[in-house]
């Protein structure tokens, strides 16, 4: 997945979500989950977060990414375990192929911080 329609539609979404506040709330930072299994480098999220908000309404937000692991269930041994990602994705006991994965592929918005803006509007 590419990081910049990522952002794309990352900024779209808040900024649905800003409209529809009536208080106009002032953004100040937006935390993302981002799963390990989505292929999307926090880094380069980063980066073209940082170019697609300047001079827009989220110009010098910030933006906190946290990673969460890839964690996948077998249903053989029933136990979670974590697959390595590039390298085996099967259980680590019974070498089931990774069929259900509960964690690692996440990619949303956790929560945005903001001040509420109370200036009466006249
Ligand atoms: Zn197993």
């Amino acid at each position: 997945m590419h990081e910049t329609d990522m952002t794309k539609a990352l900024i779209l979404t808040v900024k649905d979500w800003q409209e529809s506040q009536k208080e106009n709330p002032q953004i100040s930072c937006i935390h993302l989950i981002v799963g390990k299994f989505t292929c999307v480098e926090p880094v380069g999220l980063q980066f073209a977060f940082e170019v697609q908000t300047k001079n827009t309404f989220l110009n010098g937000v910030k933006l906190v990414i946290q990673e969460t692991p890839l964690v996948a269930f077998c249903h053989q041994c029933q136990a979670e375990y974590h697959p390595e990602i590039g390298i085996q994705y099967a259980c680590p006991q019974c070498k089931s192929p990774m069929d259900d994965i509960r964690s690692g592929r996440e990619l949303k918005i956790d929560r945005v911080e903001y001040v509420e803006n109370y200036a009466p509007n006249f």
